[in-house]
């Protein structure tokens, strides 16, 4: 696992380019204060080697993003006030998922045990625009960019305008919005907003890691962002074969392959495609024919 040094930040980058369930996570050194963002399962190894850290910051309450946040447990930890009720409690956390029964029994063995989820009942909440002073000059800026979660924040690092994005990670996957807490037409709106932002250097937490040209950064954005309409469509398609049920939509994957093994893809994919569904049917293009099941065309 390698390290960059970008002006005062460095990003830490996990296994395998940060791949799930690794991630990439940033260390701002400023002359009075350093903060570590998102510190991931990456950070684990680095901990003896790594300075004194004042802050932990973390973009959203998933997982991956907090799974080092115990390593600093003497410190504040913030995060979005939108999300501060998943860092509080496992319950808390637990909500932002929405899983039931089995799968959500497991997930939460899961954080524990792999993931080292700590609860932290002081933590502290900001809000967008909120401006963390490491001094010299070095600050972190909150940009709410919700969607993902209700709380999720990139974060501008001055001076180097560096612009932390978090799990809107310009993956080939595409925009994740399958959990209870996330919302599709938030992460749309969240898009458009940073086609607008012109920093000088774009980090995310998996997956593409630094990405410092313009005409690359804007082509991976836009091929993420297809993805959204790319679902749609599939699911019009889908549903002219139809009437189908929720149910069947999500067994016949549009987020995931179907060769994917992923346990808790059944409830990812009815709150993702569900979502869709909700807007065909405002739109007219999808006419609910009998109740629970849905035909296009
Ligand atoms: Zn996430």
């Amino acid at each position: 696992m390698e390290d960059r040094d970008i002006g005062c930040t460095t990003v830490l980058f996990g296994e395998r380019g940060g791949k799930y369930p690794q991630g990439n996570s940033l260390l701002v050194r400023g002359t009075d204060e350093t903060a570590i963002v998102d510190p991931s399962l990456g950070v684990i190894p680095r901990r003896a080697r790594l300075p004194r850290v004042d802050r932990v910051l973390n973009s959203h309450c998933h997982e991956d993003h907090v799974a080092g946040n115990h390593l600093f447990p003497d410190v504040p930890w913030h995060l979005h006030e939108a999300d501060l009720p998943g860092i509080r409690s496992i319950e808390g956390f637990l909500g932002i998922f929405g899983y039931e029964g089995p799968v959500g029994t497991d997930w939460a063995r899961a954080l524990v045990e792999q993931f080292h989820f700590t609860p932290r009942p002081d933590a502290l909440g900001f809000r967008d625009g909120d401006v963390f002073d490491l001094g010299g000059g070095v600050r972190v800026r909150a940009v709410h960019t919700p969607g993902h979660t209700r709380g999720h924040c990139a974060f501008w690092v001055e001076p180097e305008e560096l612009l932390y994005l978090g799990d809107i990670d310009l993956s080939s996957f595409g925009p994740y919005y399958g959990d209870a807490w996330s919302d599709l037409e938030d992460f749309e709106r969240t898009i458009a907003m940073l086609r607008t932002l012109r920093p000088r250097h774009w980090a995310t937490f998996h997956h593409v890691g630094v990405l410092s040209d313009p005409a690359e950064l804007r082509e991976r954005l836009e091929r993420f962002a297809a993805k959204i309409p790319e679902r749609e469509e599939r699911l019009v398609a889908f549903l002219r074969g139809g009437p189908h049920d929720l149910v069947a939509i999500a067994r016949h994957r549009f987020v995931y392959r179907p060769e994917d093994e992923v346990p808790w893809a059944e409830p990812v994919e009815a709150r993702s495609m569900g979502q869709h569904l909700a807007r065909l049917v405002a739109a007219g293009r999808v006419r609910e024919v009998e109740p629970g099941r849905f035909l296009a065309g």
